[in-house]
């Protein structure tokens, strides 16, 4: 049989019973790049307020007046016991019953020597009756010699926790035993570890709800350990989808082996969502009720090119994100619950509209996905597109003995490339306007009756997309009256939306790459943007599209080049990255409520 200890969180009032007698703590204050600094110290906890001093050279002092937040920790040994009380196979060891309080305070260091000399009286004070201390008085020239040295620091308590290490998960029966040998002895800190125990089998925990009490930190640490473990298997998904480029609507193995994998992890899987036999979507519950957080994932292939967009980096990268969550932690430690959805058809299809009118991202908070990319970039601009498609109605004639008879579809719609190119010169520098012709005609000796193209409009606006469109039917009409044809322009009714930017998630983004060291690049603005159906989600929730480096500098997507990157053991690093960052950040939004909110706030601000 093992025995396991672990910590449960109690509540405040329960905090101040147990804390009544408590002499040292540990001051931890957190810098900027996260080193904690700790030290020990004697302190008066009053509350709403906990007394301290400290010595005045010490670096916290200083870091405590630049940042004023900080945590206090109060770690104690209540109890070392044998451990055959607990079970009589152990007879040669000890077992020891700790308590740990956590206060979140706002810290302020006196200055003025009155007051410093007024709390050292009073730190004295409730020293000096334990006996432990020389009885000083405040004139004593040993002590006067001191307090030149000692700073004065009140905290004020903002939120309290506590955790006990007491091996609650033992039988009910082995503790009552430690409880009674506990309370026999009759000293304080023996009696207190028996009241924190009894305190166990008073407040049950139900079991299946495993790491209550975990840290946001601790959640963190297992999920990017479990992407490690997972990489092997995420990366030989990846390289099964670079090797099967399925196109957008088809993606059937893609789709299959994804939420397999998830599922696996122990996600929560529904296939076929949205009324798209390809969708997917993974749950992974949390504590209880709150936001849910959206990590999406494409694997469409581009038609002839296979992976050029490296769809298959973003599909494991978002997977492996949700799969480390599930295996790692079971449930999330936070109220709320993340989810992978896995979208189709991103490249033509507008999967994530589709999904988006069929209610798939309805109770859907934040949302995010990661795209692979000749370098990282944290935020990086996409374009709106409208979608146009254009057709020329001539009259078909023998191209040789009749030609006058004909009308020539296919000199209009010469003639449009010929005005779009033209008009290029009086648009934005960041639009985008692109065409191929579809049907050019039947047969050489035939006049073209018929002829259609295809267009995108793209430009950093949708209202600047539908100027291009204005312009773009000038240009058809125009080359219609020219050559007498009858022409007709059908623009798509999906426009995809540029991609409003929300640096609150972006910031959170950044701060995750930071934290697992994966470097960030500056966009070195050799490339234009493109586009991406994720857009119109950032313009419906809060939603970041990082970019990570999974080739070297200039390269560029929908590339045979990029193709090969797609497979490459830097796409394997840039996959990994791109897990660990999204798991961290997703955590982040359903364990920090306020981050959230200023999400929110920041969407609700922003014109797209
Ligand atoms: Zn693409
Ligand atoms: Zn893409």
């Amino acid at each position: 049989m093992i025995f396991h200890d672990y910590y449960s969180e109690i509540p405040g009032d329960e905090i101040n019973r147990f804390i009544a007698t408590q002499e040292m703590g540990r001051l931890v204050t957190v810098s900027e790049d996260g080193t904690p600094h700790v030290g020990l110290y004697n302190f008066v906890y009053a509350p709403p307020a906990i007394e301290l001093h400290l010595v005045r050279t010490d670096e916290q002092v200083a870091d405590l007046k630049a940042r004023t937040r900080c945590a206090f920790e109060v770690d104690e040994v209540l109890a070392v016991i044998p451990s055959h009380w607990v079970h009589p196979e152990y007879a040669g060891s000890a077992t020891a019953y700790h308590r740990t309080v956590i206060f979140e305070c706002a810290g302020a260091v006196a200055e003025d020597p009155a007051v410093v000399m007024a709390q050292q009286q009073r730190l004295l004070a409730k020293h000096q009756p334990e006996g432990q201390y020389r009885p000083l008085r405040v004139d004593d020239p040993l002590y006067k010699g001191a307090l030149n040295h000692l700073a004065a620091v009140t905290l004020r308590i903002s939120a309290c926790r506590a955790k006990f290490k007491l091996g609650q998960n033992r039988p009910v029966a082995a503790r009552r035993r430690v409880i009674e040998e506990l309370r026999r002895r009759d000293r304080l800190n023996d009696a207190r570890a028996a009241d924190a125990l009894q305190w166990t089998i008073d407040h049950p925990i139900t079991p299946g709800a495993p790491m209550a009490a975990d840290t946001l930190d601790q959640a963190k640490t297992k999920v990017t350990d479990a992407v490690d473990r997972l990489a092997d298997d995420l990366e030989k998904i990846s390289h099964q989808i670079h090797a099967t480029p399925e196109l957008c609507f088809h993606e059937e193995q893609a789709a299959g082996w994804l939420s397999t994998f998830l599922e696996r992890q122990g996600a929560r899987v529904e296939r076929g969502v949205g009324g798209l036999p390809t969708a997917f979507r993974a749950t992974i519950d949390g504590s209880g009720p709150g936001p849910t957080i959206a990590i999406m994932a494409e694997y469409d292939a581009l038609p002839n090119i296979g992976h050029a967009c490296g769809h298959n980096v973003i599909a494991t990268a978002g997977t492996g994100a949700g799969a480390a969550i599930a295996a790692a932690l079971g449930k999330i430690p936070f109220a709320g619950r993340i989810q992978v959805i896995g979208t189709p058809a991103e490249e033509g299809g507008a999967g994530k509209v589709r999904l988006m009118e069929a209610g798939v991202f309805k109770d859907v908070d934040a949302a995010m996905m990661i795209h692979g990319r000749c370098g990282t970039q944290v935020w990086r601009p996409s374009l709106g597109i409208i979608k146009v498609k254009c057709e020329f109605f001539g009259k078909a004639s023998h191209a040789s003995s009749w030609p006058w008879s004909g009308v020539n579809a296919l000199n209009a719609m010469i003639q449009l490339f010929v005005s779009l190119d033209q008009m290029r010169q009086q648009i934005k520098p960041d639009a985008r306007i692109h065409g191929i012709i579809t049907k050019g005609g039947d047969q050489a000796n035939i006049i073209p009756e018929h002829t259609a193209s295809e267009f995108y409009l793209r430009a950093p606006t949708k209202d600047y997309c539908k100027e291009l469109l204005r312009r773009f039917e000038g240009c058809a009409e125009g080359a219609a009256t020219a050559t007498g044809c009858r022409v007709t322009v059908t623009s798509d009714p999906t426009i995809h939306d540029p991609l409003k930017a929300n640096f609150t998630m972006a910031g959170l983004f950044g701060k995750n790459l930071e934290r697992i060291d994966f470097p960030v690049d500056p966009d070195d603005g050799e490339a234009g943007y493109g586009s991406t159906d994720c857009g119109n989600v950032s313009q419906v929730i809060p939603t970041i599209h990082p970019y990570i480096r999974i080739s070297p500098n200039g390269i560029p997507g929908h590339s045979r080049e990029f193709a090969e990157w797609a497979k490459s053991p830097l796409a394997r690093a840039g996959m990994v990255a791109g897990a660990k960052a999204l798991a961290l950040t997703a955590l982040d939004l359903v364990a920090k409520p306020d981050q959230l909110r200023r999400a929110k706030e920041e969407f609700a601000k922003t014109r797209g």
